[in-house]
């Protein structure tokens, strides 16, 4: 066996793989080149067009294109009338953002725990969780596989609060044949330089509700009137009336200038995408210290294949799950952690007075779990890097079953092997 490079051994590979490399073509920087000739780089035209054509692929009513899937959250928040002393059930396994703009507006984030297999928002554990407070469901369909949006919109409705979906994930998400997108009132998508289509930063929020729309499109600049973007074209002074006190939440166009051309190869990205899951999915099938992902696609529910988290078993390995993400830097390859739960930050803890313990799934996935690198920027041989990295460090940490775990005689255990 080949010494790991953790432990003095060579890398895998010589440069680093990174983590979530996005996939840039020619298109985008022909589009962004001519953005920056064209006089005009800020919110306009470029960024209407994009709304429209993302409105389409994600089968919404209106899109308003923003700076940040955080932005987007934070909009919907407000739009649902989510205020001091309100409370909004959701997942502990996001990103922070998710809970962060529920503070913002002065509410109160509920956490409930997750499903085991699926790592999305438990909907009998939402049910057990609403109380007269509660002012919107906000659900996150992790890792890019929806969650169970029929039982939660079951109990949205029962309650009329809306549904606010984070589908930083899930721009190519299905569920029950009807696009993620199309099926609450709000949905939000992130454009991070990681996420499956990136405009560097940017967001877009979709929304099914006209009287929403009418007032977000004015929150997301300003609070200005709705034509009051023509402002920031070239041509004529347009007089404009300020609402209320907006937001400086818009997109640029030349954020919109890489997200057309993103937006535009998506589908065909995916393919590539499923292609690198299933070598993976192959490669591990035979481990029995990690666990592959488990939700597949059905005939009307799509993953969107954001993240490949393998999780491991940590009775089965002599390391955890940060000495094996360093293991794989050692090796060059990159990897992530989606994610230290939302509750155990500082804030959260001290805030709320959440411990560990609250919520035993999320916390055991935050513990166990790392994203392999997944992106259409990737070659075969990055893969195969990959998946040799994994092996090795798996084949060298194994614990063999007739040692209990603790047994540290490194040699003892070789010899054994
Ligand atoms: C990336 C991410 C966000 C934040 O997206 P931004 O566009 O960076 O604001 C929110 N929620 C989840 C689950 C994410 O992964």
């Amino acid at each position: 066996m080949s010494t790991l490079a953790s432990e003095g051994g060579r890398p895998v590979r010589k440069d680093f793989l990174v983590f979530g490399r996005p996939q840039i073509g020619e298109a985008e920087i022909r589009e962004v080149v001519d953005t920056l000739r064209s006089g005009w780089i800020g919110f306009g035209p470029k960024s209407l067009r994009f709304e429209e054509e993302f409105a389409s692929y994600v089968r919404a009513e209106h899109v308003l294109s923003v700076n940040s899937a955080t932005a987007a959250l934070h909009l919907a928040l407000l739009a649902a009338g989510v205020g001091a002393g309100d409370e909004v059930v959701t997942t502990p396994l996001t990103f922070c953002a998710t809970a962060n703009v529920i503070a913002h507006v002065g509410a109160k984030p509920v956490f409930v725990d997750v499903d085991e297999d699926t790592q999305n928002i438990d909907p009998e554990r939402i049910a057990r969780a609403i109380t007269p407070r509660t002012k919107a469901i906000m659900v996150v369909h992790m890792t890019g596989w929806p969650c169970d949006m029929d039982a939660i919109a079951d109990i949205a409705e029962r309650k009329r609060i809306p549904v606010i979906e984070d589908a930083a994930h899930a721009t190519e998400t299905w569920y029950r044949a009807r696009k993620v997108g199309s099926i609450s009132r709000f949905t939000a998508f992130s454009f991070y330089a990681t996420k499956n289509m990136t405009t560097g930063e940017g967001g877009a929020l979709a929304i099914n509700d006209d009287a929403a729309w009418d007032r977000l499109r004015a929150l997301r600049l300003h609070g200005l009137d709705k034509d009051a973007w023509k402002r920031y074209s070239p041509g004529a002074y347009m007089p404009y009336e300020v609402l209320e006190p907006g937001f400086k939440y818009n997109m640029t166009d030349l954020q919109a200038s890489l997200g057309l051309h993103q937006l535009a190869r998506l589908e065909e990205n995916l393919v590539v995408r499923k292609r690198i899951w299933t070598a993976y999915d192959a490669a591990f099938a035979d481990l029995d210290e990690v666990i592959t992902p488990q939700p597949t696609d059905t005939a009307h529910t799509r993953h969107a294949r954001h993240l490949y988290t393998l999780r491991i078993v940590p009775e089965r390995l002599g390391i955890d799950r940060n000495q094996f993400v360093a293991a794989l830097a050692a090796e060059n390859i990159g990897s992530g952690v989606h994610f230290v739960p939302v509750h155990l930050h500082q804030w959260y803890r001290e805030r709320f007075g959440h411990a560990r313990g609250d919520f035993p799934v999320a916390e055991a996935i935050g513990d166990t779990t790392l994203s392999l690198p997944l992106s259409p920027a990737m070659d075969m041989q990055d893969v195969t890097d990959t998946i040799t990295a994994v092996r090795r460090i798996v084949e060298r940490h194994r614990v063999t079953p007739a040692y209990a775990p603790g047994f540290d005689d490194d040699e003892a255990l070789r010899e054994a092997a």
